[in-house]
């Protein structure tokens, strides 16, 4: 066992898994608190009177709340502040950029030392996660009777789904969640690895909803298998959309269709939502690289190279047109990736892929960048060093570079407005769409952002469907 490293002194460290043995498994990564560390953690929070980390979070859980409950010896209760408002607590405490929301503003980080609030969350979740669904829902909001008359679709089971499901079923609606692929849960059990996110925590998650009489509706796809008319036909009253942004953006280079060359998507959704990992108990095919090459530096890029590693590439170099300053993805990863062997290319972008002679992508063509003036976001531009170009071998490549929408839905649903990057268009408060009566919220909205901006937004639709259906008393 090893701690990160990236800890500021005073915190305390988050045990994890050995790097070198880690990379030969998919097993999770960062292990969790001990009661012990736990309490230890918590006792550094000042109780601020103007406690700015809860401001800082998204979904405004009363932090310092939870945190002197959970102080003063009352777990349960810990729990009970955090599930008023997230639903999926031992998710988020795992994957939320802490460090840009909550802990990024909390008063101690003027000292380079925050309270590690997502850490705390996951270890108050953590102890609840062996209860069933059944015993789990007790400790959530009480939930009414369900009236089968307040009938609302959800489509696309993601985390801004779930949340809307959840809140409106804790609000007496009755919910159906109609899911174009095979399992529910979105991005996180597609797209998050297990060693980030074990698949046992999402179900847990997924098992509560259906305990409170969710009904989830899997491969059926929205705008193909059925219309938004066809659900209102049904006697559905409202429709929220949380089909997330999962169509890839390409680097639009030659060579890029050769045989070896994938996006995130596909590799991630094959080795997740597939098991290609865990071959010949599940048989999805999925390539192993020696020679790994992933383009972007993102979280999904960090996903990608890590999971390239463990399937036994010899070597995995993430290549990234800005340097390690200017890299999106979170800190702990990046931090866990280099510790398990992932390389950089800063400043380095690709240029063409070149073919073997079976059409297999053997090398790539590379062309070194330098830092230019800041663009519209604020990042310094990548400006090419003419001539600066050289080659890598690599027989797997994997495109890290963005998604957009995917079409299938929007282009049979005319009524739905969308912006100018093709994104619904809702009312920021109600989240309702040009189409009366059918809200959207999360990725589909946002373009490709969190799992807790996703969740707020489904939250707040539900809250609006809520009122509009009288079940706010
Ligand atoms: P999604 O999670 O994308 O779910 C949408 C669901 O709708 C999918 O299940 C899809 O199959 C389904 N669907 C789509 N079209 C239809 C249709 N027509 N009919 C029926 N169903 C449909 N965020 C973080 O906060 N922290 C992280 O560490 C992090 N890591 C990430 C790693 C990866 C690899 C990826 C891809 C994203 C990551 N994100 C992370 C981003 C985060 O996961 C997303 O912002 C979030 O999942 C968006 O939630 P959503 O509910 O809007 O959509
Ligand atoms: Fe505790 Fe930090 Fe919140 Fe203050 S800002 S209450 S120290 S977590």
């Amino acid at each position: 066992m090893q701690n990160s490293p990236d800890l500021p002194a005073g915190r305390m460290p988050m045990p994890a898994q050995d790097a070198a043995a880690r990379r030969g498994n998919f097993s999770e990564v960062a292990l969790g608190y001990t009661l012990e560390m736990a309490r230890a953690e918590a006792a550094r929070c000042l109780h601020c009177k103007r406690p700015r980390c809860v401001d800082g979070c998204p979904v405004n859980i009363d932090i310092p709340r939870f945190i002197a409950t959970f102080l003063a010896g009352d777990i349960e209760n810990a729990y009970r502040i955090i599930r008023t408002t997230n639903s999926l607590p031992a998710v988020c405490g795992r994957v939320c950029p802490q460090e840009v929301q909550c802990e990024g503003v909390c008063v101690l980080s003027a000292k380079g030392v925050p309270i590690a609030i997502g850490r705390l969350e996951r270890f108050i979740a953590d102890n609840f996660l062996h209860l069933d669904a059944c015993d789990l829902l007790r400790l959530g909001p009480a939930c009414p009777r369900i009236d089968p008359e307040l009938k609302v679709a959800c489509i696309g089971a993601g985390p801004a789904s779930l949340t809307a499901a959840g809140y409106l079923s804790s609000h007496g609606c009755k919910v159906t969640v109609f899911e174009g692929l095979h399992e529910v849960g979105g991005v996180l059990v597609y797209g998050i690895p297990e060693f980030r996110l074990p698949k046992a925590v999402v179900a847990k998650e997924v098992a509560a909803l259906k305990e409170q009489q969710v009904d989830f509706v899997t491969n059926y796809v929205g705008g193909k298998t059925f219309s938004l008319e066809d659900l209102f036909n049904q006697g559905y009253k409202a429709v929220f959309l949380g089909v997330g942004a999962g169509l890839p953006h390409f680097l639009d280079i030659p060579g890029e269709n050769a045989s070896g060359v994938f996006s995130a998507n596909e590799y991630l959704t094959r080795i997740n939502l597939g098991r290609a990992f865990a071959f010949p108990e599940y048989d999805t095919p999925v390539i192993r690289g020696k020679n790994v090459t992933v383009y972007g530096g993102g979280n999904v890029a960090m996903d990608a190279a890590r999971c390239a590693l463990r399937l036994g590439a010899e070597s995995v170099h993430v290549v990234y047109r800005r340097t390690a300053e200017e890299l999106p993805a979170r800190r702990e990863e990046i931090e866990h990736a280099v510790e398990e062997g992932v390389q950089f290319a800063f400043l380095n972008a690709p240029t063409s892929f070149n073919v073997d002679e079976c059409g297999r992508v053997a090398s790539v063509n590379i062309q070194r960048m330098r830092l230019g003036d800041p663009d519209a976001s604020g990042r310094p531009t990548p400006v090419v060093t003419p001539g600066d170009i050289y080659t890598l071998q690599t027989d797997l490549a994997i495109v890290a570079v963005g998604t957009r929408v995917n079409p299938v839905l929007l282009d049979s649903e005319p009524r739905l407005t969308l912006n100018r990057k093709g994104h619904i268009e809702t009312d920021p408060e109600t989240m309702e769409t040009s189409y009366p009566n059918v809200f959207a919220g999360g990725d589909i909205v946002t373009g490709s952002a969190t799992v807790i901006s996703a969740m707020g937004a489904g939250r707040r639709a539900a809250h609006t469907i809520a009122k509009r259906l009288g079940c706010l008393g």
